[in-house]
């Protein structure tokens, strides 16, 4: 074993788990505790100002100077309390993490004399200097003018000893800098369209809300293994290292015992969570070896997005206490599980109704079944743009490639929901007679259960699959900020209860349809016309890629590709008529998307070479050396008969590690061939595609080759840490 590999797994596997102070039973009291919530805006603000902040939350009301004055001495109170020294506004730049930037409260204000000091002006806006942020170009880099500003309805917290206020980044121009601005806009708009759909059947409904429940799976590496792997670190996916001889074909790890290490870091995670107002619930080993999920109770979709984005920042700090490191990204193992993060999305209004959930009466069931076919309608019409919505350099090696999602998108509803619509289709154009009428009543619509069945047994290979009450749109990345593809739902769902609303509008209106009737009619055309991106088979099938080129469904597997999806006429339009992004805020954000995906394989590729080139065939010569060596012996103490028998296998060897070392080296001389054509290119699409088509095919040539060595050289010289280590040192 080389020196370096030898240290680091002689350093994880003398790791301990930390003890954990375990407040077991108390963890209601520690929930929240770090949150500026409901409970602490009582306790630290006027009545004044409280009413202020919920009218902004639930009305989206502006606040005044007056009252952020208010709002910002009250939270610092609150703050120091809770042991903040410093403040930042924590925001989503569009490099999908989180950035800070920290200020103290503390003030001089004469000889000897400070203050804490926070007021409105800090509160409420911010200019954080974010020259460096990618842009796509809409603010010149030098000038630097962009500002934070606060989002009220994402509460503010204290992480370590600074109080983070959740904001939105924006250019002086108005154009969005983030992830978050899109996603609000998003979001008032599928308020707006579902409510005005819902007052069909409730006119009590004045608000609805999108709902996210999102889980997060990653695998969790001893930190010094990590650490001596160059391709972890850089890329933080393995480009090279052959499939150990046990992986994940026993399933002994999916929803075994959690091991103690893990546990006790889950533990501490849970503790943190909690604090922050993260309502995480489940925890459990996934299907690979050292593959870990985490999930809350979902929330109104802001909030859970943002409290995605801070669980991924936390988990990465936790990490460090207990040695470990987390892998977020979609592929960091050949052969094994990918990782993912379910988004799980749903509608609910300010009566309390899940519009997604089939409910008791024949009418509330007319309800459900209008969001449902709805969304369908909406998943099929946009397909494109939702599947452009999860298109990154880590997730394509998730989607299509046989135990993901495929790049096909399709949803899948269950045996009963499919039955329905069946007889759905079926209702007669125009008025519904009396007895069609009593007959839908009694045996279809108001026989749907109000707990499906399907939903235990469901399509797990479906990246959109309705599973009861909500739908869950698998095929999303694990390193996804969720603010893209969920800007992307509501949105094409709010264009598509648009049209809804218009179409059985004019039903009512022009042809003095009666309004079930019109639904009714409505409904049945859309259940007809999207139709084919219903799925319930299995998707990771061979039949499938078959049979949905035959439905004329597209299955884009390259993510520049897929990418196109987000500038086109089509998206330029919807996204304006809803107010989410303009044309130059779309632009800009295919442009950082793309420029992205090429940097990523373009350290991949750098890093492949250099691993390649310095740490494999070096020590493939070594070995060989030592084969020669030995050879050499064998001729000199053996007759040339008994020579010629007794060498052949190492002679053998030697040629075989000669005829790998070659390819290796002309593979990597090919890629960085493609490498300097695809740098020249100006256009960032043709770029990108050129990465993702020239460059990226040599990964797995050169990763073959170096694959093969590994079996055939010394495990002593073997410079990176094995698969085995990585996956099974606990
Ligand atoms: P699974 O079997 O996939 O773990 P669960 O029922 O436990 O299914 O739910 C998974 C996720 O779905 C959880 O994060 C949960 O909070 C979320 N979820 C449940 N109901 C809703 C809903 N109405 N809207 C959004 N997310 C939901
Ligand atoms: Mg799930």
């Amino acid at each position: 074993m080389s020196t370096l590999r030898f240290h680091a797994v002689k350093e994880s596997m003398s790791r301990k788990p930390i003890e954990i102070q375990e407040i077991e039973g108390k963890r209601s009291a520690l929930f929240g505790k770090k949150v500026f919530n409901s409970n602490a805006l009582q306790n630290f603000m006027t009545k004044e100002a409280y009413n202020a902040i919920q009218d902004a939350v639930d009305h989206g009301k502006k606040i005044d100077r007056a009252i952020a004055d208010q709002v910002a001495s009250g939270m610092k109170a609150w703050a120091i309390e809770v042991g903040a020294t410093h403040y930042t506004h924590w925001f989503q730049p569009l490099t999908g993490i989180t950035a800070e930037k920290h200020d103290a409260f503390f003030e001089p204000v004469g000889p000897g004399k400070a203050i804490e000091k926070f007021g409105g002006s800090q509160l409420v806006q911010q200019e954080p200097d974010a020259s460096s942020f990618p842009n796509g170009g809409i603010r010149n880099t030098f000038e630097a003018r962009g500002y934070t500003a606060w989002d009220p309805t994402s509460p503010a917290f204290v992480m370590g000893t600074t109080l983070c206020i959740p904001t939105i980044f924006v250019a002086y121009t108005g154009e969005a800098l983030d992830n978050k601005t899109p996603l609000l806009r998003a979001l008032q708009s599928i308020d707006k369209s579902a409510t005005e759909v819902a007052q069909y059947f409730d006119k009590n409904v004045k608000k609805v809300i999108a709902t996210l429940g999102w889980e997060q799976e990653f695998f969790l590496i001893d930190s010094a293994l990590a650490a001596s792997r160059p391709d972890l670190t850089l890329a933080g996916r393995t480009l090279l290292g052959h499939a150990s001889a046990k992986g994940q074909q026993l399933d002994d790890h999916y929803f075994g015992s959690i091991p103690a290490r893990a546990m006790s870091y889950l533990r501490d995670l849970e503790m943190e969570c909690l604090q922050l107002g993260i309502p995480i619930k489940t925890r459990h080993n996934e299907v690979a070896p050292n593959q870990f999920e985490v999930a809350p109770l979902f929330e109104e979709a802001n909030l859970a997005v943002d409290h995605n984005s801070l669980l991924m920042d936390v988990m990465q700090k936790v990490a460090q206490r207990h040695d470990f490191k987390v892998l977020f990204h979609e592929k960091p193992f050949a052969g094994i599980n990918g990782s993912g993060k379910h988004n799980n999305w749903s509608l609910s209004t300010n009566t309390g109704v899940n519009l997604l959930a089939p409910g008791k009466t024949p009418m509330s069931n007319l309800q459900f079944l209008t969001f449902f076919i709805n969304t369908i309608m909406a998943v099929y019409e946009h397909a494109d743009l939702l599947r452009a919505s999860i298109a990154t350099a880590g997730n394509e090696h998730r989607l299509g490639a046989n135990e993901a999602p495929p790049a096909i998108i399709s949803v899948f509803i269950g045996n009963q929901l499919t039955n329905v619509l069946d007889h759905l289709e079926k209702v007669s154009d125009g008025k519904l007679t009396p007895e069609e009428k009593t007959d839908l009543k009694l045996n279809i619509v108001g026989k749907i259960p109000y707990v499906l069945l399907d939903n235990t047994d469901r399509n797990r290979t479906s990246p959109f699959a309705f599973t009861g009450n909500k739908f869950e749109f698998r095929a999303v990345g694990s390193q996804a900020n969720c603010a893209v593809p969920m800007t992307v739902l509501n949105t094409i769902v709010s264009e598509q209860l648009r049209k809804f609303k218009i179409e059985v509008d004019a039903l009512k209106n022009k042809k003095g349809m009666k309004k079930d009737d019109a639904i009714f009619n409505v409904l049945r055309e859309y259940i007809k016309k999207s139709k084919k991106i219903r799925f319930e088979g299995d998707g990771y099938g061979d039949a499938w890629v078959k049979e949905a080129k035959k439905r004329g469904l597209n299955n884009i597997k390259s993510a520049p590709e897929a990418l196109k999806a987000r500038v086109s006429k089509e998206t330029v339009k919807l996204f304006s008529d809803h107010n989410v992004m303009n044309k130059v805020e779309i632009e800009a954000r295919h442009e950082i998307e793309l420029e992205e995906y090429l940097l990523r394989i373009q350290i991949e590729g750098r890093v492949l070479g250099d691993i390649a080139t310095n740490h494999v065939i070096p020590t493939a010569i070594k070995y060989q050396n030592v084969l020669i060596e030995n050879v050499r012996g064998l001729k000199e103490i053996f007759s040339a008969t008994e020579y010629k028998k007794n060498a052949a296998e190492q002679l053998q060897l030697i040629s075989e590690i000669s005829n790998h070392i070659s390819n290796l080296k002309s593979k990597v001389n090919a890629m960085i061939e493609e490498r300097k054509k695809a740098n020249v290119l100006s256009n960032t699409q043709k770029k990108a595609s050129a990465y993702a088509d020239h460059v990226k095919p040599y990964f797995d040539e050169i990763r073959h080759h170096s694959d093969k060595l590994e079996m055939l050289i010394d495990d002593e010289l073997w410079p990176l840490t094995k698969y085995r280590e990585l996956l099974f040192t606990k």
